[in-house]
């Protein structure tokens, strides 16, 4: 199923929750809505879902327009944060809730239960009620029972918020295989980056009602379309430093002591709506561009270590260089410590507009 939302807005009073979104969903794609609360994600999912209308702009489901369709004809399986499982049900009984309002034949339903049974690897709980089952178990079950009529469209709205680290990524990855497998239609909603840049066809990025930039995780990633996308993701996240253009030389301002200069050649430039003619900016360095060079001749800058912060396989430290705090983020074998005087060399440089932000036109990125 292809889905199309063209020119949406939501507004409840007082707030415009989602405003002018424009975006295609692709048959069998997977796309993440992420980004802070409150920027529109579950509205958003509401809408496509059929429980909430539109103030303005379409949705179209394979070129038809569904915005007067009802949520139940929709053809869409609904995945929420909690589980919302009937207590009194048995698991068996929860899965066979929606074949039931179908009215579709006993021997049918045990055929489809007990795939969706398989499929989830929930069958050894089917006489279980959800309260006798763990989180990551109910979240199971849950999906099996949006499964089971097998829809056109999945939407799961933060599935997997209540469980812990470790089951979120057993269950992402799951979902993620299962989705391919099935090659379903789904939009997932999360506030996890790291979630969002794991499972995504595509990422659907917001920020106060308006997309920001809808692309791949690795394009979103390696070209940010503005200061907050490159700013959301990535953990640790992107160091930003005020600069200026001064005779042709990129330099760092507000340095406190003495003048700070980064190497012009290693920046992207334009992509972020900056022009030639703006010569005061804001450059993103990405803690895993910074390195540390072999001595001062190799090096961009040099630094003082603030704090070091030992992860296993990698290790970030924090430098204090001419005024700045910066992290960097260096291979486990480094062995710095606090006020360490060290050479660092960039391998990359986003520039941004100063604090401006440049919306994006909706338009599909790969
Ligand atoms: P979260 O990650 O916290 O769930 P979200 O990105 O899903 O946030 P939404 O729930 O879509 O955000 O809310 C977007 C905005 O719309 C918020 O400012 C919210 O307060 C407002 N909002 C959502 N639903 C309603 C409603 N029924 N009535 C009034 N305002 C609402």
């Amino acid at each position: 199923m292809v889905i199309i939302l063209k020119n949406i807005t939501k507004k409840f009073r007082g707030t415009t929750a989602v405003k002018g979104l424009s975006v295609e969903i692709r048959e069998g794609e997977l796309v993440c809505l992420l980004g802070p609360s409150g920027c529109g994600k579950s509205t958003t999912l509401s809408m496509i879902a059929g429980l909430e209308l539109p103030t303005e702009g379409d949705i179209f489901f394979d070129g038809k327009r569904v915005n007067q369709v009802e949520a139940e004809d929709r053809d869409i399986g609904m995945v929420f944060q909690n589980y919302a499982l009937y207590p009194h049900m048995t698991v068996r009984q929860n899965i066979e809730f929606p074949l039931r309002m179908r009215h579709m034949a006993k021997a049918q339903r045990e055929e489809k239960i007990r795939e969706v049974a398989r499929m989830m690897q929930i069958e050894e709980l089917l006489n279980r009620r959800p309260g006798q089952l763990s989180g990551g178990q109910q979240q199971r079950v849950a999906i099996g029972r949006a499964l089971v009529k097998q829809p056109k469209i999945l939407l799961l709205d933060e599935p997997f918020s209540n469980l812990d680290a470790r089951l979120r990524i057993e269950l992402r990855d799951e979902i993620r295989s299962l989705q391919k497998q099935l090659g379903i239609t789904t939009i997932f909603v999360t506030h996890d980056q790291e979630e969002a840049m794991s499972i995504s066809d595509r990422i659907l990025l917001m920020k106060e009602g308006v997309m920001q930039q809808y692309s791949s995780p690795k394009d979103m990633y390696t070209h940010p379309a503005n200061r907050f996308t490159a700013g959301f993701l990535g953990n640790p996240p992107i160091n930003f430093l005020p600069c200026r253009i001064a005779e042709e030389k990129l330099m760092v301002r507000d340095c406190g002591q003495g003048c700070m200069e980064l190497p012009g050649e290693k920046c992207v430039r334009g992509q972020a709506g900056l022009t030639e003619e703006q010569t005061v900016m804001e450059a993103g360095i990405r803690p895993e561009d910074i390195y540390v060079a072999d001595g001062p001749e190799h090096s961009d800058f040099e630094g003082k270590v603030i704090a070091v912060q030992t992860l296993g396989k990698e290790i970030y430290l924090k430098v204090e260089t001419c005024g700045n705090r910066l992290t960097a983020c260096v291979s486990w074998d480094h062995n710095y410590g606090i006020g360490d005087v060290i050479y660092l060399a960039v391998k990359k440089i986003y520039l941004f507009p100063e604090k401006g932000e440049t919306e994006c036109d909706g338009k599909a990125g790969e």
